[in-house]
């Protein structure tokens, strides 16, 4: 029998493993062993100790790997075991560019443990390919890109940057959280590596803590389970079961949160108390046109900015519906402020540098119902107005 074509949404729900072997159970059972029994003295089954490997966490492995189209996929601890454990890909000497408006918690890891051992980097603009090109320098093995990034949805030209590492023969990390395998799959533009928190949009309910890789060749997943096993920052059981059914909404989750972001985006656009709106859906983006042409969605985290601190401030204090957190991509919206939160460690120069001002908020859209989000944002920025008592007009 030939199989019907998987679309991905498809595939979230129905891997390669579709039901449990013997019980025919729909879900994934959680094997909470540490050590399997072997039955044979000369020849050992698939499975020996949990940190190896473990049959939970081997079928959110699978999915996906299924799911980025890569040859092998692994499951970390948090999403910054992930990208840690595949910078551990590199050695002493070698560098690394990285894209300057990446993660903190990615440029704290290269800027303060990797350096300690003597594996150097370069933080570059990469929706810059000649600024990028002209980084590498003879010992860059690789460059890690984030697209769209953090908090202004800068959007960095996959291929293009792809052919710059080619051409230097560099291997290609992408963090690719904010899309997930919904919406962009960096493996099939030639990145090596693609990696996720999967904390965030796969999880999807505020619950789990947990990172996901792929590789694109065999090759780079041995050395990648390797460095797994070696380091051991594996993901348990229960989390990988959680993951496995955070999977399965996903399609469902981020098609809409994604309407709706559009649809407060265009709201936000429009309103005279917000200056300026980062969305890669809207066509003024400066990254619009790259940005579809590698990936199918926009996805549902924009950045706002107001006026300045006390009307971003007025703001947060007066909306009600979504919480006032770090994070996203849950199914409850989560308003963060970059200044305090996620930027904290950035000097000012360096943030306003990056477009972080002091009056930017970050929005990621959960699941409540549209008109209620953009009557709360409505009664909040008429709150805000009259808090600071407005020598604005507006
Ligand atoms: C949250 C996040 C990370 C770190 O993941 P954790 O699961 O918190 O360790 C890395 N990259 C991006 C883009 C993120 O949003």
């Amino acid at each position: 029998m030939n199989q019907v074509k998987r679309h991905v949404e498809t595939k979230f729900i129905h891997g390669s493993q579709r039901v449990a072997a013997g019980s025919g159970a729909v879900n994934t059972p959680i094997y909470l062993s540490s050590t399997f029994h072997q039955n044979s003295f000369d020849s050992f089954g698939p499975f020996d100790y949990s940190r190896s490997g473990n049959p939970t966490r081997q079928a959110l492995e699978d999915k996906i790997a299924e799911l980025e189209n890569g040859t092998r996929g692994f499951a970390f601890a948090s999403g910054m075991a992930a990208i840690s454990s595949a910078l551990l890909l590199l050695s002493a000497g070698d560098h690394v560019l990285v894209t300057g408006d990446v993660y903190g918690g990615t440029y704290r890891f290269v800027s303060e443990v990797l350096k300690r051992y003597q594996i150097n980097h370069t933080f570059v603009d990469m929706t810059d390919l000649d600024e990028t090109a002209r980084a590498i320098q003879s010992n860059t093995k690789a460059i890690y890109i984030e697209t769209p990034s953090n908090p202004c949805m800068n959007i960095t030209d996959l291929a293009g940057l792809v052919k710059i590492a080619k051409a230097n023969n560099c291997l290609t990390f992408v963090d690719n959280t904010f899309m997930t395998p919904l919406y962009q799959n960096p493996l099939e533009h030639g990145a090596d590596i693609v990696l996720h928190s999967a904390t965030k949009f796969l999880s999807g309910h505020s619950d789990v803590i947990a990172g996901l890789a792929v590789t694109r060749d065999e090759s780079l997943g041995e050395k990648l389970a390797f460095i797994q096993n070696s380091f051991g920052a594996i993901l348990g059981a229960q989390d990988s079961y959680l993951l496995l059914q955070g999977i399965k909404t996903l399609g469902a989750r981020l098609n809409q949160s994604s309407q709706s972001a559009q649809v407060l985006v265009d709201y936000l656009n429009a309103h005279p108390l917000i200056e300026k709106v980062y969305y890669p859906g809207l066509t003024s983006h400066p990254g619009h046109t790259i940005h579809q042409r590698q990936a199918k969605g926009a996805g549902a985290v924009f950045s706002f900015q107001l006026p300045n601190r006390e009307i971003a401030k007025a703001f947060v204090e007066h909306v009600q519906i979504p919480v006032f957190a770090v994070s996203l991509g849950a199914v409850e919206s989560i308003l963060s402020y970059p200044t305090t939160m996620s930027h904290a460690a950035m000097p000012q120069e360096e943030r306003e540098k990056r477009g972080i001002t002091d009056g930017l908020l970050r929005f990621s859209v959960g699941l409540e119902y549209t008109n209620d989000l953009i009557a709360d944002f409505h009664q909040a920025l008429q709150a805000a107005k009259k808090h600071v008592g407005i020598s604005i007009s507006v």
